[in-house]
């Protein structure tokens, strides 16, 4: 009999069900008190939603004739040009790794502290590329069902990205001085320095596969608070202490158990829950007043309808990213107009000191 413990039941085509791959980082969400599920309901779907990207779904067409009517969109064309590069380059991905993995002389990396190397080596040449990023195992009720065989090894590196804050203050009129789209600037980037990052793996001896965020192939997010990298934030997405929510995510899946991180808490919700900025700017009510249940997945989840109504009428929008104080002044500088006892999340309990804060604003 076909053990299923651990596995997914999935869709298929021709037998209706069919189980996947092991899904051996259902425990870290499971155990991690900073995602909220309904294990019941969880179990059964995977969260990415819609499996394919829908731009019918994600863009408003009345809208988006009124946008590309507006006269300062010739320029926002002209500017998206230059991105071609990077963005193809991160679609293509998918081909060409197959064939740059067959060719990885694969080296052994037998102890932990062989491992634990390799792990330092990686997050150094992500430093050096000015990037964050954090290890984890991935849970496949986070990726594309119909995507598992582009999934083919459990560890997960997660590298997060800045937006540049000076991009970001430009919204709601995108190019304005700095001849850069927020959001696209950083999915071009990333594409081209992701495919880099996973050739220096291979060049380690370790066969990898690399992802980017326009695919819609992962649900980042979770993963990113698995890894250890940021807490949910009010908007859905993940706050992290370098950037807050001025970032964005990309991945690559290695043939290697690397040490993983660990979840931490960063006391963003203390905050937030004071804040709520981001909620009361939406033009668009895209963001829910409360977390819900969808599919076992409980959180503030934003209406990907009516986010895609403010992103074509207001040029990707991103008024939720402009308004947040974290993105604007810094996680010490918000984290220091909390009053001490909202600190208790990062207080020591059987030393009442602070350290866990000062951890996590190193
Ligand atoms: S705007 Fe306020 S509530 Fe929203 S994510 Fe930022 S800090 Fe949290
Ligand atoms: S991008 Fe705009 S419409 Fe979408 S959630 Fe943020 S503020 Fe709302």
């Amino acid at each position: 009999m076909k053990n299923t413990e651990n596995r997914i039941l999935r869709w298929d085509k021709k037998k209706h069900t069919k189980y996947g791959a092991e899904n051996k980082g259902k425990w870290i969400t499971d155990n991690n008190p900073y995602i909220n599920i309904n294990p019941e309901s969880f179990d059964r779907y995977t969260e990415i939603d819609p499996p394919n990207p829908n731009t019918k779904m994600a863009l408003d067409p009345k809208k988006m004739r009124k946008f590309l009517r507006d006269k300062e969109t010739p320029k926002l064309g002209r500017t998206f040009i230059q991105y071609i590069p990077g963005l193809f380059t991160g679609s293509m991905l998918e081909k060409t790794q197959k064939i740059k993995n067959n060719k990885v002389k694969t080296k052994k990396y037998e102890t932990l502290k062989e491992k634990q190397k390799l792990k330092e080596e990686i997050l150094e040449e992500l430093r050096a590329n000015e990037l964050i990023g954090g290890f984890t195992l991935i849970d496949r009720r986070y990726i594309n069902e119909e995507k598992e065989y582009i999934f083919p090894y459990d560890t997960f590196l997660i590298i997060g990205m800045e937006m540049t804050k000076d991009t970001i203050m430009e919204i709601p009129q995108p190019t304005t001085d700095s001849g850069k789209i927020f959001d696209f600037d950083v999915y071009h980037n990333g594409g081209l320095i992701v495919d880099k990052l996973a050739d220096f793996i291979r060049r380690k001896g370790v066969k990898c596969f690399s992802h980017i965020p326009l695919k819609w192939d992962i649900n980042f997010a979770p993963h990113a608070i698995n890894a250890g990298i940021g807490n949910y934030s009010t908007h859905g997405l993940v706050l992290t202490k370098e950037w807050g929510t001025r970032l964005r995510f990309f991945a690559i899946s290695i043939d290697l158990d690397i040490p993983i991180d660990k979840p931490k808490d960063y006391n963003f919700e203390e905050f937030c829950k004071k804040c709520r900025m981001c909620y009361k700017a939406c033009p668009t009510n895209a963001i829910p007043k409360e977390a819900y249940d969808y599919r076992g997945a409980v959180k503030r989840r934003v209406s990907i309808k009516r986010c895609g109504v403010g992103m074509s009428e207001n040029k990707f929008c991103g008024v939720c990213l402009k308004v947040c104080p974290f993105n604007n002044f810094g996680y010490e500088k918000c984290m220091d107009t909390l009053p001490e006892y909202y600190k208790y999340n990062l207080m020591d309990n059987e030393t009442g000191s602070y350290d866990k804060y000062e951890e996590a604003g190193d």
